[in-house]
């Protein structure tokens, strides 16, 4: 169906045609996050990176199973606190408040910047019977065990007939070379095995009773448990930031591989890093930004306020493999080029091909505009280049100024040529990339700029301009209220 969708698997470190494994249906998974405090603008760079992916993917015509998890236990800090109990234990709320609140939180921030809902959006704490499962699996494979009430995945036994370290490159000697030094201080067979089961320390408040323990299950296991669970054994994409294809990824196609024989994902994309003068914008390093300082300015960072299309649009300005650096400059210049964006989205919206208009065709206007909406498809198909998308998208927005101007005649471009650019300007813009048009106008100081004059026709007894400023705002739903001694409004009920 889609010939030369191409992508770049993490896995091969290669450009790859894409290949579902039963067309049209493709199951995607991505890392969602821990659901423990408010996410940062890296967190939203990455998520709605994998939007853009999802909706080409839809666009394209592909029926996508796009499952995005909640991470709400299980993810240690490196002091080994789990990072739900211990904000629970902080704000002194229950760790499943925590998680709902920051759930919520999430959601909200993610309808903001337009981002399509998952699927299926699985928590690891409502799969532990899956997770159970998979431990016991892995044990009876000789490929985990227990010890002193914890079971880790045996990396060593693991890489004696298939490679650890496959997705990020490593090798198990250089990785053991570097872990040597540190202290050991826990059961476990090798410093590079990971705990599939945790016992819980006497303080520890989230956990459930099993065989091994009364505990609670390692962080990289939900993901193998519900990827497997709702895409199967083998599917097609999983995605996350690149900070987790080690040790998260690695270990996740580990513990796939020791339960199922197969890896999961046929192709594992990563996106890159959203930074701050060069720095990973990380909540630890200090560096994050809120979307809602973003919005409101309020950070010393910033000179004013950004919109959320702006923001996306600024995110969207960028390869998703490549990192992106967040400055004061670097927003500006993306508000104006979203400006001139949605100025063309709002034209081409309203125009419609005229009745009784005869083509009268200029075939080199008829093959550029051909050509960049062929080049709208080359770019996204090319590793869903949205940089380069934009860029064509520019090119069309001149051609619908020029129509705007008059400079350029529907006549030259015919019906034909004309619903395509339209067709496609609106696609790519609205379905693809998630941009939705804004109005850079406040309605409630443009009533005020009306009233200022309907005060001013009153004063002047001018009665026919009063009647007519009065009913003009009705039309639009605005009452004018005259008061004693002032004029004021109000909505229609
Ligand atoms: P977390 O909740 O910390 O697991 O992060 C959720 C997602 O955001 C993961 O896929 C991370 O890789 C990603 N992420 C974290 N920081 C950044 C950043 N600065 N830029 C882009 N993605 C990030
Ligand atoms: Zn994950």
């Amino acid at each position: 169906m889609i010939a030369k969708l191409k992508v770049f698997n993490s896995l091969t470190r290669q450009k790859e045609i894409f290949e579902p494994l039963s067309p049209p249906h493709v199951g995607m998974y991505v890392c969602g996050p821990t659901v423990y405090s408010d996410v940062h603008l890296g967190n939203v760079r990455t998520f709605l990176s994998f939007d853009t992916i999802n909706r080409y993917l839809r666009f394209l015509g592909y029926k996508v199973r796009y499952v995005r998890n909640i991470t709400d236990v299980g993810h240690l800090l490196d002091s080994g606190e789990d990072r739900i109990s211990k904000k629970a234990k902080l704000d002194n709320l229950e760790p499943m408040e925590i998680v709902q609140k920051y759930a919520n939180d999430f959601h909200e921030v993610m309808a903001t910047f337009n981002a399509l809902t998952p699927d299926i959006e699985p928590s690891a704490t409502g799969h532990m019977l899956e997770q159970m499962e998979m431990i016991k699996a892995m044990l009876k494979n000789g490929l985990a065990y227990e010890s002193n009430g914890s079971v880790y995945f045996d990396v060593n036994k693991y890489n004696e007939s298939h490679p650890y370290g496959i997705l990020s490159g490593r090798k198990v000697e250089d990785l053991l070379a570097q872990t040597r030094n540190l202290d050991g201080g826990d059961d476990k067979k090798s410093q590079l095995d990971f705990a599939l089961w945790k016992k819980a320390a006497p303080e520890h408040i989230m956990r459930w009773d099993t065989e091994w323990s009364d505990g609670f299950p390692g962080w990289h296991l939900e993901c193998s448990a519900m990827s497997t669970k709702y895409l199967g054994e083998d599917f097609d994409i999983h995605g996350g930031g690149m900070d987790l294809k080690f040790p998260h990824h690695e270990c996740e196609i580990a513990q796939n591989m020791g339960t199922t024989g197969h890896g999961g994902a046929k192709y594992w994309l990563h996106t890159n890093m959203l930074t701050v003068n060069g720095q990973k914008m990380s909540k630890s390093v200090g560096n994050s930004f809120l979307p809602r300082e973003l919005m409101s300015g309020e950070h010393e960072l910033l000179d004013r306020g950004y919109s959320p299309m702006t923001i996306r649009f600024f995110m969207m300005q960028s390869h998703y493999a490549s990192t992106l650096d967040f400055s004061n400059d670097a927003l500006e210049s993306a508000r104006k080029g979203f400006v001139k964006l949605s100025n063309a989205l709002r034209l081409i919206t309203a125009l419609d091909w005229p009745e009784n208009v005869e083509a009268n065709t200029d075939e080199k206007q008829v093959q550029q505009i051909n050509t960049f909406c062929d080049n709208c498809h080359h770019a996204m198909n090319d590793d869903f280049n949205t940089a380069l998308t934009i860029a064509h998208l520019f090119n069309i927005v001149k051609k619908i100024n020029s129509i705007h101007t008059r400079q350029l005649n529907l006549e030259a471009i015919g019906q034909e040529t004309f619903i395509r650019m339209k067709e496609t300007f609106i696609g790519f813009t609205e379905e693809v990339l998630g941009l939705k048009y804004e109005s850079e106008i406040d309605g409630e100081s443009l009533i005020q700029i009306i009233l200022n004059e309907y005060r001013e026709a009153k004063e002047q007894r001018n009665f026919e301009k009063v009647d007519e400023l009065r009913s003009r705002l009705k039309e639009q739903g605005v009452i004018v209220k005259d008061m004693k001694d002032r004029v004021d409004w109000a909505f229609d009920e």
